[in-house]
């Protein structure tokens, strides 16, 4: 079944910020990363709200000639080795066993090349690892125990990840168990009174997305999370998952994303945002589309508000290779981080499928 939306609920935000030029379907023909630089081309690294010293630090190499791949994966490990950030690396929230799970991903725009990691233990930078995965293998993705042996076979050092802080968050959900789990008893399409948990779907999640493009017109990304919050242990969600919680193609552009998983496995929105883009989309409203896709594509009524609207919120950002960026979201309220060459990065607005209500 294929669900109009009414104009009236297609909003949009009146500030977002993304350039929303049409590109034209002449992307891959566009000029050499060195006739750019002379067309005064500049450079952009936009991530996910918790992205403001990652894009920072990114850009800051990229303006000292550092490759695109290099400059994100230094800007996320920041954000991976911050205490505070309970949503991705070391203080990431554990799975239900109380163990911390981490998932990433890198794509190299100018050589073809991806790495990922996933279901990773004991590891603080898994976005490091999933781009060794990339230059030392001839595999992509390694999982769990394979992908810690060919850490330790690196040399990174085992830690304990889970923080006093995350243990405890993890110990209240346990204390209060059945309501917030992802176990769900035989259900069907119209079943809504089962799995509380993720019928509010807004819990404890987060990641950081960050993609760039560089001095020579080269583009690269990089997605690393903990995951979603009392996960199944061994669950994976989109971040590892090329296609789905990032994608790069160098003539193109850079898509990736944040936010409930599995929405966004089930509809591999990075590749078909950087699809939409090469069919002459700007980066936002390419976003945007991935949005509504997913929106159309959401048939569980656990899955919907009273209104028919996923009850769940995706993020998506993207860059082309113009160095035009651009966000969307489902649902409004959130922001996203930008830096085109300054010093200090800055907040920017999503555009989004529905405006969130307050209260
Ligand atoms: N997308 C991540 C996952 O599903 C979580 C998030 O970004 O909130 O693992």
């Amino acid at each position: 079944m294929h669900i109009t939306m009414k104009r009236r609920d297609f909003l949009k935000s009146a500030t977002a910020v993304g350039i929303t030029a049409t590109i034209g379907s002449s992307l891959a023909e566009s000029a050499t990363p060195q006739s750019r630089i002379q067309q005064g081309f500049k450079p952009v690294v936009i991530a996910s709200s918790n992205g403001m010293k990652a894009t920072a630090k990114a850009m800051e190499m990229i303006q000292q000639g550092v490759d695109a791949l290099d400059a994100v994966v230094s800007g996320v490990n920041i954000v991976e080795d911050d205490p505070n950030d309970n949503s991705v690396g070391y203080g990431g929230l554990p799975n239900e066993d109380g163990v911390v799970e981490l998932d990433a991903s890198v794509m190299h725009g100018p050589t073809g090349r991806g790495g990922a990691v996933a279901s990773l233990r004991n590891i603080k930078n898994p976005s490091r690892v999933a781009k060794l995965v990339l230059e030392r293998t001839d595999h992509v993705l390694l999982v769990g125990e394979g992908a810690l042996r060919f850490a330790r076979a690196h040399g990174f050092k085992e830690e304990d990840l889970l923080t006093e802080e995350s243990r405890k968050a993890w110990l209240k959900w346990k204390e209060n168990l059945s309501k917030e789990d992802d176990w769900l008893p035989a259900n069907d399409i119209d079943s809504i009174d089962i799995g509380e948990g993720i019928k509010s779907a807004i819990r404890n999640t987060g990641t950081i997305n960050c993609n760039a493009l560089d001095l020579k017109g080269n583009i690269s990304g990089v997605t690393t999370t903990s995951g979603l919050a009392w996960k199944i242990p061994g669950r994976v969600g989109d971040s590892p998952i090329l296609g789905a919680g990032l994608y790069v193609d160098n003539e193109v552009g850079a898509a990736g994303s944040t936010g409930r998983g599995e929405a966004n496995l089930l509809s591999c929105s990075s590749v078909m945002i950087v699809e939409y883009m090469r069919q002459g989309k700007s980066p936002e409203q390419a976003c945007l589309q991935a949005c509504e896709r997913i929106a159309r594509q959401t048939k569980m009524k656990r899955l919907k508000d009273a209104n028919g609207r996923p009850n769940f919120n995706v993020n998506f950002y993207a860059i082309n290779k113009r160095g035009e960026y651009g966000a969307a979201s489902i649902w409004s309220g959130s922001k996203y981080t930008v830096n085109t060459g300054e010093k200090e990065s800055r907040y920017a607005e999503f555009a989004y499928l529905y405006k969130r209500e307050r209260g």
